[in-house]
């Protein structure tokens, strides 16, 4: 104010003013446009994740519509065609992705493929022109996660990572809870994700080269992204330990993990990931005056929770997707931001983020010493 002369000051005030009605026309006809129309997404990689969630998802959203796939199995692009309805010039396959190029009918690609076939597929989808949803984790190390960003960046194309549980209300009201400090200030969270993982030897997961590691890449991520959104902090401390109760199995990526991270406030994380466990996903977070915990907090649905003072913490509004509320809530948002409604709130650096700390997690017990972050 003092840096503004005032007759300039009231003269810009006052045009604001004038203008603001016809702004706000503007912006609310272009959120009404913008609400009509569908992003036409392709699918890269038709596994268990595409197949069971996300293309039966894209059929319950109001901005996507699947228009495309990428797959290297010619007989999954007959079945995809057939049941979805796929025009055969929409049908690419992973060498064949750079001629979307010329195709208006896919405007994003969501990649789901293995872990560190992600900035393959990320870099050959940007610079084909289309915006790009990928996978969690973002790929299998932090060299490869900057490559993509940088490469989205190049080409003007958006990047975010598939974190759903950050479109998810039970986990949303937990953000509030923290951050408007409903039981006053936090002092530790307990988080974790453990599974029981029943696939063959020879599947990817188990394959260091195709996953970057195991349950901690995996699964492990949720249990730190929740530590991350709840704090609303990144830390400045990790330390991490390792136990292989089958080390045939798990000879090439991590089995069970533990770890715990040190915030700038203050805050302790103390976390765990198996898998070769029992499913539990979930956190409790625990402040001075008071804790709420989601138990379930990471599942595709049946997500709740309970607070210190009696109360539910539960919105049954989701049950009606179900396991699909998530990846709509999610693929919706991501077309928002394409059509210009919003800017992500999970885009590739909060991808690069998590690599950053997962890496440490893993020098960590490696080494047997605590990491510091910068
Ligand atoms: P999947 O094994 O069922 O599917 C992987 C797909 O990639 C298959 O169609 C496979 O044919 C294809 N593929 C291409 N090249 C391959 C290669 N060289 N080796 C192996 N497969 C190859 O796996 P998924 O469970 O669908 O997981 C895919 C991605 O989705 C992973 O990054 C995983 O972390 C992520 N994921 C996320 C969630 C979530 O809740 N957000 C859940 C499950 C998986």
């Amino acid at each position: 104010m003092k840096a503004l002369p005032r007759r300039r000051f009231i003269r810009q005030t006052l045009s604001a003013a004038l203008a603001a009605p016809f702004i706000s026309t503007v912006v609310t006809r272009a959120l009404a446009q913008a609400a009509e129309k569908k992003i036409g997404f392709a699918l890269c990689g038709l596994g268990s994740l595409s197949t069971h969630q996300i293309a039966p998802a894209l059929q319950h959203t109001k901005n996507c519509r699947l228009t495309g796939i990428i797959t290297g199995t010619p007989a999954k692009a007959e079945k995809w065609k057939a049941q979805y309805n796929i025009p055969g010039r929409n049908i690419y396959s992973y060498e064949t992705m750079a001629k979307m190029a010329d195709n208006p009918d896919i405007d994003a690609v969501y990649v789901v493929t293995p872990n560190a076939l992600h900035a393959e597929h990320t870099i050959l989808a940007a610079k084909a022109g289309k915006h790009v949803l990928c996978e969690k984790p973002m790929e299998a190390s932090s060299e490869k996660c900057q490559e993509m960003i940088d490469v989205c960046k190049a080409a003007n194309r958006l990047l975010a990572i598939g974190y759903r549980c950050r479109f998810e209300p039970h986990n949303l009201e937990c953000m509030r809870l923290a951050r408007e400090k409903v039981f006053g200030d936090l002092r530790i969270i307990q988080a974790c994700f453990d599974i029981h993982l029943d696939l063959p030897s020879g599947a990817w997961r188990f394959n260091k080269a195709l996953s970057g590691g195991g349950a901690l890449m995996d699964v492990g991520i949720y249990a730190l992204q929740a530590t991350r959104f709840i704090t609303g902090e990144e830390p400045i401390a990790v330390s991490g330990m390792e136990t292989k109760t089958d080390p045939v199995k798990f000879k090439e990526v991590d089995e069970t993990v533990v770890w715990q991270a040190k915030f700038p406030s203050g805050v302790i994380a103390d976390c765990s990931t198996s898998y070769n466990s029992s499913l539990v996903g979930g956190y409790r977070a625990v402040a001075d005056k008071g804790w709420f915990q989601l138990d379930p907090g990471f599942y595709y649905d049946g997500n709740r929770g309970r607070r210190s003072d009696g109360e539910e913490i539960r919105y049954p509004e989701v049950d009606s997707l179900g396991e699909f509320y998530q990846f709509a809530a999610e693929m919706d948002d991501f077309a928002q931001c394409i059509l210009g409604v919003k800017a992500t709130r999970v885009p590739g650096e909060e991808g690069l983020r998590d690599l950053k700390i997962l890496t440490a997690i893993y020098k960590s017990i490696r080494t047997g010493e605590t990491v510091k972050l910068g």
